[in-house]
C-alpha cells in the first residue's frame, strides 16, 4: 500500500489517537518520513532542525551509524526471547554498565519498556518493601507540586495534581501527599523553611508513608522548572531522619541532559529506588530500568512473597538492550559534558533577548535544556505551524516554548534554531 501523503493525512485523522489528542477535533499532524542527524525530513521535502530530540530521547540525533548496527547486529541473533528462566548477554551487560554509571548503592536492575512502568515498578518495589518489613500501612507516597512521572494509575497519582495533566481522574488515582513546588533557580541559596512543609508532611504522616518520589533538580513535563542541588540533598536527609525510601525519577534527566550524567550527581546523593527511560536507548526503541540498592531488593526477597511481583512480557529486550548498551557506550565515548555545556551556553546567549518582551515570563537555560515561560498559554496550532514554516521542530505545551536539543547539534543549527524560537516567539 502506498499512500500518498494526503491519503495519509485523511486516514490518520481518521484511525489514529495522537497524544493528549482529540477525535472530533483532531491536532494537525506534520508527516515526517525520514530523520539523521539533527534533521527530520517532511514529505513535502522540507528539512526542519529537530529542537526535541523526540522529547528528550534521541541525544546522538537519528539515523546514527553506530547504533543502527548495533541494532542490525542484535536482530540478526535475536530480537527477542522471553526473560523467565532465560537471560543473555545484551541485558546482562546493560544492567553492569547502569550499576557502574549510577550511584554506588544501586546494584539491582529491573528492565521494563518504558518510563510509565519503571515508575510503576519504582512505586510497587517501595510498598513491597514495606509489605515485606511487617510494616502494613506504609503505602502512600509523598511528592512535590510540579512533578510529571508518566500516565499509567500509579504514575498518575504522583503526578502534579493541576498542572500533570491528570486532574480529571483524582477521585481513582491513590491519595497521596503533595508538598510544595520546590523553589525555583539552581542557583538558590538554599533556606531551610524552602523544606519545612515538607518536612511536616513527613513528620505528621510518617506511618503511612512508603516513599518520596521526585524528578531530580529538573521537574520536567510538569513545567520544566530548575531547583538547587542542595534543595535535592536536603530530601535525602529528611527521607533517611523520618526512615522513608527515595525514589529519584531520572527519566527526563539522565544521561547526561542537564549537565550531569544523572540528575543526583549535582547533589552527590544516591536514591534508594531510580527509574531511567527516555535517552536510555539513545531514541531508538523504548526500554526503562528501575534500579534499587541491595537493602531495598534484600527487603523485598525477604518478604512473604519471597519474590518481587512484577514481569512484563517484553522484560529485558534483547533488541532494547543492545541498542542501549551501544547508545550508552557512544555517549560516554563522545565528549557529552562539553557539548552539553557548550549548548548550555550557546542557548543562555540566544535566548536572553526575549527576556526583555512583555509576553515573557521568564528564560532560563540548564544543561541541554533552554525554556522560554510565557504569561499566557499559546495557540498550539497556529505556534507549531510558525515553527514548521522557519524551519524548525519545537513542541509548545501551555506556557512553555522550551527546547532540548541532540546533544550533536552543531553550533550554527543550534544558533539557528534558538533564534528562529526567538523570532517566532517575538511576533506572539
Ligand atoms: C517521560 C517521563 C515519564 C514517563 O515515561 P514514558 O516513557 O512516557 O512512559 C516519567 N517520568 C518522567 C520524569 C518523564 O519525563
Amino acid at each position: 500500500m502506498t499512500l500518498s501523503t494526503e491519503q495519509l493525512l485523511q486516514l490518520d485523522q481518521q484511525h489514529i489517537w495522537h497524544p493528549y489528542a482529540s477525535q472530533i477535533n483532531p491536532p494537525p499532524t506534520y508527516p515526517v518520513v525520514s530523520a539523521s542527524g539533527v534533521r527530520l525530513q517532511l514529505a513535502d521535502g522540507r528539512q526542519l532542525i529537530d529542537g526535541m530530540s523526540s522529547w528528550w530521547c534521541a541525544i546522538h540525533g537519528y539515523n546514527n551509524h553506530v547504533l543502527n548496527t548495533a541494532a542490525k547486529d542484535q536482530i540478526d541473533k535475536m530480537s527477542h526471547v522471553m526473560f523467565g528462566g532465560i537471560t543473555h548477554p545484551p541485558a546482562v551487560e546493560l544492567a553492569k554498565k547502569l550499576v557502574d554509571l549510577t550511584p554506588g548503592p544501586l546494584t539491582k536492575v529491573f528492565l521494563s519498556d518504558s518510563g510509565s512502568v519503571a515508575v510503576e515498578v519504582a512505586i510497587k518495589m517501595a510498598l513491597q518493601y514495606w509489605l515485606s518489613k511487617g510494616t502494613e500501612n506504609k503505602n502512600r507516597l509523598l511528592t512535590v507540586r510540579g512533578g510529571y512521572h508518566g500516565d499509567t494509575f500509579a504514575a498518575m497519582g504522583v503526578c502534579d495534581p493541576v498542572t500533570g495533566m491528570h486532574h480529571l481522574f483524582k477521585d481513582v488515582l491513590n491519595d497521596n501527599i503533595f508538598a510544595a513546588t520546590p523553589p525555583s533557580g539552581y542557583n538558590r541559596p538554599f533556606d531551610v523553611n524552602d523544606l519545612a512543609e515538607f518536612e511536616l508532611l513527613l513528620r505528621d504522616n510518617n506511618d503511612g508513608i512508603a516513599a518520596v518520589i521526585i524528578e531530580p533538580i529538573v521537574q520536567g513535563a510538569g513545567g520544566v522548572r530548575f531547583y538547587s542541588p542542595d534543595y535535592l540533598k536536603h530530601i535525602r536527609v529528611l527521607c533517611d531522619k523520618y526512615n522513608v525510601l527515595l525514589i529519584l525519577d531520572e527519566i527526563a534527566t539522565g544521561f547526561g541532559r542537564t549537565g550531569e550524567l544523572f540528575g543526583c550527581n549535582h547533589a552527590d546523593i544516591a536514591p534508594d529506588i531510580m527509574c531511567l527511560g527516555k535517552a536510555i536507548t539513545g531514541g531508538y526503541v523504548t526500554l526503562a530500568a528501575t534500579l534499587c540498592s541491595d537493602k531495598v531488593a534484600i527487603g523485598i526477597s525477604e518478604g512473604e512473597a519471597g519474590v518481587f511481583m512484577h514481569g512484563p512480557t517484553f522484560m529485558g529486550n534483547p533488541l532494547a538492550c543492545a541498542i542501549a548498551n551501544a547508545s550508552i557506550d557512544l555517549l560516554l565515548a563522545n565528549d557529552w559534558q562539553g557539548q552539553v555545556k557548550n549548548i548550555e551556553h550557546i542557548l543562555k546567549e540566544e535566548l536572553a533577548p526575549v527576556r526583555d518582551f512583555e509576553h515573557v515570563a521568564d528564560v532560563r537555560v540548564l544543561g541541554a535544556i533552554g525554556v522560554i515561560e510565557l504569561h499566557d498559554a499559546v495557540d498550539m496550532a497556529a505556534i507549531q505551524k510558525q515553527f514548521v514554516d522557519a524551519g524548525i521542530w519545537i513542541r509548545p505545551f501551555g506556557k512553555l516554548v522550551y527546547t532540548m536539543p541532540p546533544f550533536v547539534i552543531g553550533d550554527e543549527d543550534l544558533r539557528l534554531l534558538a533564534s528562529t524560537m526567538v523570532g517566532v516567539v517575538s511576533r506572539l
